[in-house]
């Protein structure tokens, strides 16, 4: 039997809701899904608070606490490069292979189409407030930002001293200005 993969990109800076149920629906369509952690060289910015590594965890302890089986996940970290042209090359270097692409991100989803991946565009839920730079912005301004993400993800950042980072860097950006 042929398994059917799934890709899904994205920089999960941090995973919140709206990811969590994407990657639930899309765990009912494939065999398995790859899960690349975008960015992966990014962290301590205001963009990209958080490394590869705190991402990863976010993540992987969110879907165990969905009881998620495992063995129908990877969790890879992939760096980004300058050239958009090698960029799907560069991803499938990096992971198992797949064959359908999910993203609701335009560039994502126009460079594995000319690449002649079969891409799904997975539905946003409540994208006003379930996006990254609406938590972002909260855990800045003191907003609560705990609603929009699961219970495993709010440990960990606090484990992190993730609202003392992105606030000191918040000042520092602010003094650069
Ligand atoms: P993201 O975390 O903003 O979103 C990832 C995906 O999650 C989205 O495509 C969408 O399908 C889903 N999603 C987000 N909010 C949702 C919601 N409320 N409800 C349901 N689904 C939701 O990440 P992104 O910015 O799209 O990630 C793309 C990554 O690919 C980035 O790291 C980018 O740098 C990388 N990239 C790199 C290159 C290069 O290196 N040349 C080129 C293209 C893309």
């Amino acid at each position: 039997m042929t398994v059917k993969r799934g890709l899904l990109i994205g920089r999960m800076q941090p995973i919140h809701e709206g990811h969590l149920q994407v990657i639930l629906k899309i765990l009912d369509e494939v065999d398995e899904l790859i899960i690349a952690v975008g960015s992966a060289q990014k962290s301590h910015t205001l963009d990209n608070p958080f490394t590869a590594g705190e991402r990863i965890l976010m993540i992987g302890q969110t879907l165990a606490d969905e009881g998620v089986d495992p063995s129908k996940y990877y969790i890879i970290p992939i760096e980004d490069i300058n050239t958009n042209a090698i960029w799907v090359s560069h991803v499938k270097m990096m992971t198992p292979p797949f064959s359908v692409v999910y993203s609701g991100n335009p560039l994502v989803q126009r460079l594995f189409y000319e690449e002649n991946y079969e891409v799904e565009a997975p539905p946003l839920f409540n994208r006003t407030l379930l996006s990254g730079t609406e938590i972002r912005k909260r855990m800045i301004n003191g907003g609560n930002w705990e609603k929009l993400v699961s219970d495993k993800t709010i440990e960990l950042i606090n484990a992190f001293d993730g609202i003392n980072r992105i606030r000191h860097l918040y000042k520092k950006e602010i003094s650069e200005l």
